[in-house]
């Protein structure tokens, strides 16, 4: 089976191609997948059996605050034109990846199943890429009734790794590990974090995630579900955690709660996947990010 896997140089593309490395993996220096012709010269040239789409535009809350069409128009693009391409191609399996974050803001009651996708609105911080990605979730639904088609989307929570953005526009693990690094090497005994500390969150590593995806192409599932760990966990536990983590116990932790905290909690159902894979068991947060750190120390040891 030829795989071809959008979104290849990503976070959750690196950790796929340690685990199926014959797969081909794209950046969107290969195809701009916004655009028709992008996508329609992928689909002609490599001809894939399977597409695994992780290609998006992904972001922070304040980046998603202040370009809510790029991120609306930059994901319905390429989604709606990868599931129609895949489908005008006969291309046999196609999995998409949806985020917990596109889940209603405030729900009924938590943890949130699969069917509650669309009772409310997406939280105002990731509003447009929300709907967006909730799109997606529609399109491949209506695909398979309408067309017969057999495709599948996944429902990731928070991820995190190595392979994460360290820069402008990091996610909150990627981006509190640093701040700890850095503080470390200043000798400062001290880290400041947006918000209150008080959100609740998922956290997975993205390695988890990977192995999940391979087992759905492997083992013939094709049902489309929530993807996450059972630990619902406060951003203040997660600092912590991430602090003994990162071997820098005693660090104390500010909050600059003029900054905003995004969706207060998002915590998904995890009974589906466990009812399918029931031997899964995700990284432990203190352990996912201390492997994660010490992968860091050296990369950014090599590159200073
Ligand atoms: P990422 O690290 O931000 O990578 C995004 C990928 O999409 C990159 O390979 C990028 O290529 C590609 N891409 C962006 N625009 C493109 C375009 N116009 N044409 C072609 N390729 C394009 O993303 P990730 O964190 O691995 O996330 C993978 C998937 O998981 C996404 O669908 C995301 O929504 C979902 N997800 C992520 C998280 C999370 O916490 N990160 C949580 C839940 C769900 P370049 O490298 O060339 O820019």
């Amino acid at each position: 089976m030829k795989i071809v896997v959008t979104g290849g140089s990503g976070m959750v593309g690196k950790s796929l191609n340690k685990i199926m490395p014959d797969a081909i993996y794209l950046s969107s220096q290969d195809y701009d997948l916004t655009s028709e012709r992008g996508v329609a010269q992928m689909y002609h040239e490599l001809k894939p059996d399977c597409v695994v789409h992780l290609a998006a535009k992904v972001g922070g809350i304040i980046d998603n605050i202040n370009k809510p069409s790029t991120y609306f128009t930059d994901n319905v693009l390429m989604n709606t034109l990868l599931v129609e391409y895949a489908r005008h191609n006969g291309v046999e399996r196609f999995i998409g990846i949806l985020s917990t974050c596109i889940y209603p803001d405030k729900a009924e009651s938590y943890p949130m199943t699969e069917e509650m996708l669309h009772q409310g609105p997406p939280a105002p911080t990731n509003f447009s890429y929300g709907y967006a990605k909730r799109c997606l979730a529609v399109q491949i639904d209506a695909c398979n009734k309408e067309h017969g088609t057999n495709y599948q989307y996944l429902t990731p929570c928070n991820l995190y790794g190595e392979h994460d953005k360290f820069g402008e526009n990091s996610h909150f693990v990627a981006a509190l590990i640093k701040k700890i690094h850095e503080a470390k090497l200043a000798g400062e005994d001290k880290i400041t974090l947006f918000g209150t500390g008080t959100p609740l969150r998922q956290f997975m590593h993205s390695n988890d995630l990977a192995a999940i995806i391979r087992r759905c192409i492997y083992e013939n599932v094709y049902d489309s579900f929530n993807v996450a760990t059972e630990q619902n966990v406060s951003i203040d536990d997660i600092a912590r955690t991430a602090i003994r983590a990162c071997k820098a116990d005693g660090m104390r932790i500010e909050y600059d709660a003029t900054k905003p905290d995004g969706q207060f909690r998002k915590d998904v159902s995890t009974d589906k996947m466990k009812s399918i894979f029931n031997d899964f068991k995700p990284t432990r947060l203190y352990h996912g990010i201390g492997s994660t750190y010490s992968i860091l120390q050296q990369t950014w040891k090599q590159t200073t």
